[in-house]
């Protein structure tokens, strides 16, 4: 029997999980609570119905102008929207309001004010106003702003998105009012996620309105949409308590696979643990309250690994409701004795966590991706379509660069992800109407022919093309593209916003010069199959159909002369490309200085991440990994002590301890490298430090670990004093 463990206590702990009380809502047989989706969905949302029951008419009217077609809002409205809103929160049990804002760190902030005010008579009175509703000024001068505030202003402000809806959040005992906003310096500098992504999807919704004019459909407004699929792992509380790298960085800096991983592939849409399910239906129910309204879910490729994803919306409310489920994800696995892990990499050698990004654009009526079942909608979406490919062409840094961090270095290039060169998977009904397009560039339209492709070709578009190539960093997938390399611990802001923003310079190109050609008397079809064939040509090194992971490709991609940034700063340095300052600054979605903090503070990020990672290696090493080593080396020199009394065959202990010993002197070696380049940092400038992180620190770490890995495959079971894969991955 071997001595208490502090590992075995957490498998005990761990495996005698028992389930918490149930909320107050619970129907009180099985303890679990009820769900009425209908009845509860978006009930701590002060939604459009909401507003309608309790906004005087006009008031209403000219919110809902601002909603749903992006109206400036009317200032003479706010006092009594706030009024009605906060009775309605009081209502809801709220004491207090948050401005609830998305600043660069890549999650939300919060800071409470109560809905109380003294008054002069030693009593309180509950006031809220259309001034606290619209603006708010958090002291955040802790917020990263790369350079912004300290040229400016000290601090920034926060502005009401009136096309977010206010929810409640609900704590123990009392609850709050959330009221989404944007973030920005007093100079009007963005320093959230919500600026420019508002801002990008204008700029889209001018430039589709443009093309759609000249095709003659009708449009209101056009919306860029975002369905982003949400991978995490689950893994027992206890476990996670146990690891200080996953309590400081989010993934394992040590530990090695277990002999079983994810070979059997036994875990990929297979049932889904009780405890996991209970744990998914209860984030499902809070954030059908929330109005989020979540679809799907099933049990990801590794074990531990689920994914969730919600119907597509408007890509702000996507954008927001994206952060509230990573948010009740994480809050609702507690309650439930688990830690949900949103790192890109939690554990090597087995499958990370991304967040595929499926982005379209349409009008009040048509999702404009959508191949139509006339030939005009056919032009129209092989226009859009072309427009597309044209700006992943031309701007495949840019959505590189939008996904960088050090948390997705683990996945883009690894064999699991896609790569880090940018293509375009089109399928083959699609590549063969570009191809067409192409060649019939110079044909005379035939009569009865579509634009010179011949009247077969584009009834066939394909529908919902059934074939998927899960390789491709950005797909299409029948009426959308499918954005694949956003890790998934991400906003998806900056992403939609970089994809929003190329696309709608691609419209604009391609508008501009039809328009031209229109206007100097050239028929419209005529004018626009040539534009087709032309940028179809262009645009053609970026599609690429086959196997991303293959070798062969990443040489076919060289020879196509297409980029390949394997690391989050070759990747950024992108970003001071003249002309990505350019088309931020013409779209009027990020300022040259807007975009430059945003370098600075990703490069910040990202050398601080790397940092944190590199001391706790070293920490865990000293503390844990190697105490536990000698130990063991004490135990076998005890023996071999006594064997030699004894008269027995040493020689196999002796083996043992050759081999612990020189793993134990060489990890000391390289944990002394490790750590001299932790206290070296590499310079002054936050771009040196970054670099001495990914050429000095990332490769120290990385040799400590093999070696310590090692150690854990001979260490004792009982000494070993970290949780490992198999109990983090396989203990439900
Ligand atoms: P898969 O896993 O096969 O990619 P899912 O059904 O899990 O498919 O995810 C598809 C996602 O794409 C969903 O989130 C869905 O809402 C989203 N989606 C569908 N249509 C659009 C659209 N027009 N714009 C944006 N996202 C969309
Ligand atoms: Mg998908």
């Amino acid at each position: 029997m071997p001595k208490a463990s502090p590992r075995f206590d957490t498998l005990a702990a761990a495996k005698g999980w028992t389930p918490v009380a149930s909320k107050p809502n619970g129907d009180g047989v099985t303890g679990r609570p009820t769900m009425d989706v209908e009845k509860i969905f978006g009930e701590n949302t002060f939604g459009l119905a909401e507003m309608r029951a309790r906004l005087p008419k006009p008031v209403f009217k000219a919110l809902v102008a601002t909603i749903e077609q992006g109206m400036e809002l009317d200032p003479t409205v706010t006092d009594a929207v706030a009024l009605a809103m906060k009775e309605w929160a009081l209502e809801k049990g709220a004491t207090h309001f948050t401005h609830w804002f998305q600043p660069l760190t890549g999650v939300t902030a919060e800071k409470h004010d109560s809905f109380i005010t003294p008054n002069q008579g030693g009593g309180a009175v509950i006031e809220f106003s259309g001034k606290e509703l619209v603006q708010g000024e958090p002291d955040a001068s802790s917020f990263p702003s790369g350079g912004l505030r300290t040229t400016f202003e000290a601090r920034g402000y926060t502005a009401w998105d009136p096309t977010s809806p206010a929810f409640i959040v609900e704590g123990e005992g009392s609850s709050y009012l959330a009221i989404p906003t944007a973030y920005a310096s007093w100079a009007g500098h963005a320093l959230d996620q919500k600026t420019p992504l508002l801002r990008s999807m204008q700029a889209l919704d001018v430039q589709a309105r443009r093309a759609l004019k000249l095709f003659k459909t009708p449009a209101k407004r056009v919306l860029a949409t975002l369905g982003p699929e949400q991978e995490f792992f689950l893994i027992d509380q206890e476990f996670y308590f146990r690891r200080p790298d996953l309590i400081a960085t989010g993934r394992t800096l040590i530990g090695g696979k277990p002999p079983k991983g994810q070979e059997l592939e036994d875990h990929y849409f297979g049932s889904i643990a009780e405890r996991v399910l209970a744990c998914m239906i209860e984030v499902e129910r809070e954030l059908y309250r929330l109005g989020v309204p979540v679809k799907t879910r099933h049990n990801e490729v590794a074990p531990g690994q689920y994914e969730m994803a919600p119907v597509f919306e408007n890509a702000n409310l996507a954008a927001d409701h994206q952060q509230l489920m990573m948010l009740e994800l994480r809050n609702t696995a507690r309650k439930y004795g688990l830690v949900c892990l949103l790192h890109e990499k939690p554990f090597a050698g087995i499958n990370g966590s991304g967040k595929h990004l499926n982005w379209s654009f349409g009008t009040e009526s048509a999702n404009l991706l959508e191949p139509g079942a006339t030939p005009h909608d056919n032009m129209q979406f092989l226009f859009f379509c072309t427009a597309v490919l044209r700006a992943v062409e031309k701007h495949q840094d840019l959505l590189r660069a939008a996904i960088a961090h050090a948390g997705n270095d683990h996945r883009l290039g690894a064999n699991e992800a896609p790569p880090a060169i940018i293509s375009v998977f089109l399928g083959q009904e699609l590549t063969e109407i570009f191809e067409q397009l192409e060649k019939g560039g110079r044909a005379t339209p035939k009569d009865g022919g579509l634009l010179g492709l011949g009247s077969p070709v584009l009834p066939q578009l394909p529908l919902h093309s059934g074939d998927r190539n899960r390789t491709s960093p950005f797909a299409f997938t029948g009426n959308k593209f499918e954005f694949r390399g956003v890790g998934s611990s991400q906003s998806i802001s900056f992403p939609a916003t970089v994809l929003n923003t190329i696309v709608a310079e691609s419209i604009d190109v391609m508008v501009t010069e039809l328009e031209a050609k229109v206007d100097a008397g050239q028929q419209f079809e005529l004018a626009l199959r040539d534009l087709l064939a032309k940028e179809a040509t262009a645009s053609k090194r970026i599609i690429f159909n086959g196997n991303n992971y293959a070798p062969e490709w990443h040489a076919e991609a060289e020879k196509r002369g297409l980029l390949n940034l394997p690391n989050t700063l070759v990747a950024l340095d992108k970003l001071k490309d003249a002309k990505n300052a350019e088309i931020f600054s013409k779209y009027g979605v990020l300022s040259p200085e807007e975009l430059a903090s945003r370098l600075e503070i990703s490069t910040e990020q990202y050398f601080k991440t790397i940092n944190i990672e590199g001391e706790t290696t070293a920490e865990l090493v000293r503390t844990m990994v190697l105490p536990a080593a000698v130990r063991y080396l004490n135990d076998l020199l005890a023996v071999a002590d006594r064997a030699k009394t004894a008269d027995v065959d040493v020689s196999g202990i002796r083996a043992i301890l050759d081999n612990v010993t020189g793993l134990v002197n060489r990890l000391v070696v390289k944990l002394d490298e490790l750590v001299a380049q932790n206290e070296e940092l590499g310079g002054e400038e936050v771009e040196d430090k970054a670099h001495h992180m990914l050429e000095k620190i990332v490769p120290a770490m990385t040799e400590v670990r093999s070696l310590a890995d090692r150690l854990e495959k001979v260490v004792p079971d009982d000494l070993w004093p970290l949780p490992t894969y198999r109990d983090m991955l396989f203990v439900k």
